[in-house]
């Protein structure tokens, strides 16, 4: 198979073997031997040591793989964690973040006490005890209560820094004060949400174990060698039963070097790629006749479009993939029996992105591969989300004015929604969090809370995001480390790490279901968000009686109790949550393939080719060629995720910085020679929207007209890859979450030694 591989590799892309290793190790693949899946078999330390109690936890990243965790416990202390053997998908093993985890919990950077910043920005902080922050924050809420008559000048910015139930409880605290003004919508992923709604009527994934079963797998813009690492072992044991591993991406990742074959494609263009590959099996008559008929509306219409629109040597030229490669790869696609595309988060991170997303989804749609067990275009699901999102849904104080617009708050996991008034919150587009703030009038956002979320280090253009930060009244920050943003609040809150509280956890990808216990008593002077808005609630209510709704239960196991359900326990086979207790529990599915009855939920009840939704949403009705962003500058940045952190978290602990030492870009070498620029030389990398100062580093795994940059927070440096990314939206999005996702990989820019 190694044989066959490098051949393929070779053929398809411009990289010998040599230069892929080269690469990989100036990358730090290679080198960070920590990356991958690690077993630690904890459980032989069991043996050596006594006294250890068991905990069940589970990873809340904003991570694909949602691992569930056991935790030992010794006199109140973490001694180590492990991956939960009872599940499939975790398999007793982590990650290296997750096996970070007791160095996080420990850090002696930890924020340990509620702090107040003399002037924001200033670095003069000291310790104020939680009543006198209550009672500042308090008062400022009663204060712009009185001022505007609403609450509409307090604003939330949360979003995934925690994914537990539990922690929607932040939004519960809003409501319980009044309405309020949301940032709503997703940074991440909105774009393909939509495409797969205009589809198929939902987004809902495969069981991503079922990839054992499939003859032929197509990663297209995901790298789970990094970024979910569970799932490579699935892809390897096909691999292991002679399937094919296809990687299309713009960077040779890690898991580009573990494929059969990858291909090189022109950052934006899988639209046309997709559309090239489409139009080659639907001439080589090559679609699946009884599933499009059966099935499907509008392929005779997008049929149409293909034979007037679209031609393989078209889609070459756009894509930047041979003519043949989009040849070979389309018919070894139709012709293997099951074939399934994995859609990354990535490529949808485009002016174009929604539109790539349907061009692809049509691929399955014509092969007949939807509704298949090991087929599938696999994007993301949220079928286990069913809670009941008690702590989010709380009454506003009687007589609370609000926003008198139509906005509606919506968000991806909003299941449940508060009892309908004249008045709402005030919505606004979480993409554009800096340009809000400073736009925003009658009222103007005067106090931002901020929880689960590091707006300097994951949102986009930062020197705005300074500017609007500078005109707020009062910033307000949960968090656990002193990272930018917490630099740019007046008070810091801390809080819990996910060994301190109870809650629940389900992932967007895999079906497992875990519980997360309370395994050590809360750190330092730390609590969780539900026992802030119990206090902050019990505050409110000791200077104006009813100006605060929220139940005053600081016991995270009573709140998380509340969010099962009956449809909950059905669904995952079990009679009380109790039964976590014994280890996670997968749904129970009829079947490991989404839509396996062919009972799609749009509104013709079928695969919709011709999506009237999407017209109505300002879109073409068809799945048809969109041109992504016209390039503003020599070189395209992009910005992807590192296999060392999530956004800001983990990357700052001494345990990571060991294998991430320092911020990097990298350049292919026939672009740095031109530039006059050397491995290791320290650079300039600018745009329109701001600048970094880097070390360079040389590698073939990006094409010449691209800069790449992880993003990551380096404690001790400033860089930071979002000044050079700004806001402009992708394509889709609105309808499923409110808002359209960032073009994070729209971004251009260009080079310059120091
Ligand atoms: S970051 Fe992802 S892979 Fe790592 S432990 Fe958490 S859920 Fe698992």
């Amino acid at each position: 198979m190694e044989g066959k591989r490098k051949k393929n590799i070779a053929e398809i892309c411009p990289v010998s073997r040599r230069n892929i290793l080269k690469g990989l190790a100036a990358a730090g693949a290679l080198a960070s031997i920590p990356a991958g899946l690690f077993k630690a078999e904890a459980w032989e330390r069991t043996k050596f040591q006594s006294g250890l109690k068991t905990f069940r936890n589970a990873c809340p990243r904003n991570c694909y793989d949602t691992c569930s965790i056991k935790t030992y416990v010794k006199d109140g202390a973490i001694e180590f964690v492990e991956g939960a053997k009872e599940s499939t998908f975790t398999d007793g093993a982590l990650c290296v973040k997750g096996f970070s985890y007791p160095r996080r919990v420990y850090s002696p950077d930890r924020i340990k006490y509620p702090m107040i910043q003399d002037k924001r920005g200033s670095g003069n902080w000291r310790r104020i005890s939680w009543d006198e922050a209550l009672n500042i924050i308090s008062d400022k809420i009663l204060e712009i209560q009185k001022k505007d008559g609403s609450l509409l000048g307090m604003a939330l910015d949360k979003y995934s820094g925690n994914f537990g139930i539990t922690h929607y409880g932040v939004e519960g605290m809003f409501s319980s004060l009044g309405y309020t003004t949301r940032f709503v919508g997703t940074p991440c992923w909105p774009a393909g949400i939509d495409a797969q709604n205009f589809d198929m009527g939902n987004m809902w994934c495969n069981d991503p174990e079922d990839m054992v079963k499939a003859k032929y797998i197509i990663v297209w813009g995901a790298n789970p060698a990094w970024n979910s690492v569970h799932s490579m072992k699935f892809i390897y044991k096909a691999q292991e039963n002679g399937a094919k591993l296809i990687v299309i991406d713009p960077v040779l990742t890690q898991t580009a070097a573990k494929a059969d074959t990858y291909i090189r494609v022109k950052t934006g263009q899988d639209g046309a790629l997709a559309l090239g590959m489409a139009k080659h099996i639907v001439e080589k008559g090559l679609v699946d006749k009884k599933f499009l008929a059966d099935n499907t509306k509008g392929y005779e219409e997008f049929k149409a479009y293909l034979d007037k629109n679209v031609t393989v040597k078209w889609a070459a030229k756009v894509s930047g993939v041979s003519e043949k490669v989009i040849r070979t790869v389309a018919e070894q696609y139709a012709k293997a029996d099951p074939a399934t595309i994995w859609i990354g988060y990535g490529m949808q991170r485009h002016t174009n992105g929604g539109a790539s997303v349907r061009a692809i989804d049509a691929l399955a749609a014509l092969t007949g591969n939807i509704g298949k067990e090991g087929g599938g275009a696999r994007y993301g699901h949220l079928a286990t989300w069913g809670f009941n999102y008690n702590a989010m849904v709380q009454k506003q104080p009687a007589g609370s004015k609000g926003y008198t617009g139509k906005d509606k708050i919506k968000s991806e996991f909003a299941n449940a929604e508060g009892e309908a008034t004249s008045y709402s919150d005030r919505t606004i587009n979480i993409n554009k969090i800096a340009e809000s703030i400073l736009t925003t009038n009658e009222p103007p956002i005067r106090l931002l809370w901020v929880a689960c979320k590091n707006p300097f280090a994951q949102d986009f253009d930062r020197n705005k995001m300074k500017k609007a930060f500078d005109k707020l009244e009062m910033v307000v920050t949960v968090d656990q480390f002193f990272n930018e943003t917490v630099q740019n609040s007046d008070i810091v809150l801390p809080c819990t790490t996910l060994f301190e509280e109870y809650t629940v956890n389900v992932s967007y990808w895999h079906y497992w279901l875990s519980i997360n216990e309370k395994a050590i008593p809360n750190q330092y002077e730390a609590k969780s968000d539900l026992e802030i808005a119990a206090l902050l609630s019990a505050k409110m209510n000791s200077k104006v009686q009813g100006s605060c709704t929220f139940p005053q239960i600081t016991d995270t196991k009573v709140w998380m109790e509340k969010e099962f359900n009956d449809g909950i326990y059905k669904f995952f086979g079990i009679s009380s949550w109790e039964e976590l207790k014994n280890g996670p529990k997968k749904a129970i599915l009829s079947s490991s393939a989404s839509w396996s009855d062919k009972k799609f939920a749009t509104p013709s009840g079928k695969y919709e080719f011709k999506s009237d939704l999407a017209k109505e949403y300002g879109h073409t009705a068809l799945p048809e060629y969109k041109e992504g962003r016209k390039p503003y500058n020599k070189f395209r940045i992009l910005t992807p995720h590192t296999q060392f952190a999530l956004h800001s978290q983990f990357n700052n602990l001494d345990y990571m910085q060991e294998f991430n030492k320092e911020p990097l870009v990298y350049i292919n070498p026939a672009s740095a020679k031109a530039k006059g620029i050397k491995d290791g030389d320290m650079v300039r990398v600018f745009n329109k929207t701001g600048e970094v100062k880097v070390k360079a580093r040389t590698t073939d795994n990006i094409a010449a007209d691209v800069l790449l940059m992880y993003e990551a927070w380096y404690k001790d440096s400033s860089f930071n890859v979002q000044e050079l990314v700004d806001d402009t939206s992708s394509d889709m999005g609105t309808f499923k979450t409110g808002a359209p996702g960032v073009a994070i990989h729209d971004q251009f820019g260009d080079i310059m030694k120091i």
